[in-house]
């Protein structure tokens, strides 16, 4: 499943596209003008945003460039036929891949797959993350539970990230300590341990969850099931 943006003021196209998309298994967000379409790109984690180049309050080029010193997201630009200047300038301006209007589904659909498996699963699928009901987005640094936020300090949040992200792997405590306060720490590995007894507190404790598992003798692994 992927996470995309749709940017575009013609709300018919983009509900049609949104449609389409949901039908393929995908969670889509739309946003009908640039600005705000550009705050929910920068403040949220998507796999991809599909952007329209005429938007009312701040045109697609404009979102494109302001989101481009920020962050990565792959962007197909939707542009009207025959705007060469637009396809220029979207590619010029970080934009992965181009459709003009009016696009066949498929061929839109075609290029959405094609951009996302260019980017492979480094940003999204990394930086957003569900387990058990308990979801991190590492981009907004937040988690999640049932839908309630969950206040972590740094190295609880990283110790979490670092177990969600290998889930269904056991990790011993040298390599956690490693991971979550870096090589060069000195100190007691047991440190590790009362990171996990915190995080324990915070979420399976307090939600009646079994999140984090322990492995006697090796270490901790969060599993999927
Ligand atoms: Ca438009």
């Amino acid at each position: 499943m992927s996470r995309i943006l749709i940017v575009e003021d013609e709300a018919k196209i983009a509900r049609f596209v949104e449609l389409e998309l949901v039908h393929e298994g995908n969670e889509v967000v739309k946003a009908f003008d640039g600005r705000k379409g550009l705050d929910l790109a920068l403040s949220e984690a998507f796999d991809l945003i599909l952007l329209d180049v005429m938007l009312p309050q701040l045109n697609g080029l404009e979102v494109l460039r302001r989101l481009r010193m920020e962050k990565e997201t792959p962007v197909i630009m939707l542009t009207a036929r025959d705007a060469v200047m637009d396809k220029v300038s979207g590619l010029d301006a970080g934009a992965d891949d181009y459709i003009t209007k009016p696009f066949a589904i498929e061929e839109l659909l075609a290029r959405i797959r094609v951009a996302l498996k260019k980017r492979g699963s480094s940003s999204v699928s990394d930086n957003l993350m569900e387990i058990k009901g308990v979801r991190m987005d590492c981009d907004r640094h937040e988690v999640t539970v049932k839908g309630e936020a969950v206040e972590l300090t740094n190295r609880e949040f990283e110790l979490l990230r670092v177990l969600m992200k290998n889930k269904n792997i056991v990790l011993d405590r040298d390599k956690l300590m490693n991971e979550v306060c870096g090589y060069d720490y000195v100190g007691e590995t047991n440190v590790i341990d009362v990171y996990i007894r915190y995080l324990r507190t915070k979420i399976d404790e307090r939600y009646g969850i079994k999140l984090i598992t322990t492995v006697r003798g090796v270490g901790y692994a969060i599993k999927e099931r």
